[in-house]
């Protein structure tokens, strides 16, 4: 019988925050993946689990990711933990879940702590839709383009920042999206220094100008305004109808035409075509 692939979520900060189902999944399985097998042996020590350790990571994801699925193949269970928060989620265990799902094995996701869901629901921006961008490049050219490219983003945005990038990312940021845009630095989530900023990107810039920042980051970026809708004038509609005559339509079809094209009811438009012909 074939084996399975479990994500166990892991603690971001406060080690009390395992669940008892992580907890049982990480005792029961064969064998543990982690990203940083140091990092895993303290939790698991914690919990007092003794558990055979496979190191996955960036570097080595493509021959351990090989052998981990030869061992699930032979009916061994994983549990695949990071080095704190969901698995898969801006780590290498994407490449492992895609593994598991080309070669037909089940995967089964623990709900648990995420860095990027804890601070947007803690960010008091708005959290009806957002989208999560991850890590942003260290180079400032690749940096800028991720940026523009998300001028237009209404979507509250989420990103994972290391302190020694954070200033050079709030500039470009401020540089793209403005400097009063709003954002919410969520720092040190469940730890004995947690805090959360909220102010702008040019306040951000000075704040952290002054102070050097130190720990882990989750940046919650307000999305753009939308943009101003114009509604339209009957002098819009008028000038539309005639455009449309010149160019051959029938009087009947530019109107029908333009009610389309600007939302409007078919009579606003007759009687604006009619008073600017009077
Ligand atoms: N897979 C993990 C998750 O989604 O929770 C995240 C892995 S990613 C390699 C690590 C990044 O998550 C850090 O650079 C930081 O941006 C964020 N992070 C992790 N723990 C955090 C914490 N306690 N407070 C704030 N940000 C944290």
């Amino acid at each position: 019988m074939a084996g399975m692939l479990y994500l166990v979520p892991t603690p971001i900060g406060n080690l009390r925050d395992i669940s008892v189902r992580c907890r049982e999944t990480l005792e029961q399985a064969d064998f543990i993946a982690a990203e940083d097998t140091r990092v895993t042996l303290k939790l698991l020590n914690h919990l007092g689990i003794k558990k055979s350790l496979v190191s996955y990571y960036e570097h080595n994801k493509t021959q351990k990711g090989d052998f981990i699925l030869e061992r699930i193949r032979s009916g061994e269970t994983c549990a695949l933990v990071s080095d704190a928060g969901s698995p898969a989620i801006s780590d290498p265990g994407e490449d492992l879940v895609k593994a598991c799902a080309a070669a037909g094995i089940t995967v089964c996701a623990i709900p648990g702590p995420c860095a990027a869901i804890t601070a947007l629901s803690i960010s008091g921006q708005a959290t009806g839709r957002f989208c999560f961008e991850g890590f942003l490049s260290t180079a400032k050219k690749s940096r800028r383009e991720h940026l523009e490219a998300l001028i237009q983003e209404q979507r509250t945005m989420i990103f994972y920042e290391a302190p020694h990038k954070l200033l050079a990312t709030l500039e470009s940021m401020a540089e793209v999206f403005g400097p009063d845009r709003s954002i919410s630095l969520c720092r040190e989530l469940t730890k004995l220094h947690e805090e959360v900023i909220r102010t702008t990107l040019s306040g951000a810039i000075s704040l952290y100008q002054q102070q050097p920042p130190k720990g882990e980051f989750v940046l919650i970026v307000a999305g753009a305004p939308a943009p101003e809708k114009h509604t339209p004038t009957p002098q819009d509609a008028a000038s539309r109808v005639e455009e449309l005559m010149q160019t051959g339509c029938s009087r009947k079809d530019a109107i029908k035409q333009t009610a389309q094209e600007l939302g409007l009811p078919k009579n606003t438009v007759y009687e604006a075509a009619l008073a600017l012909s009077e």
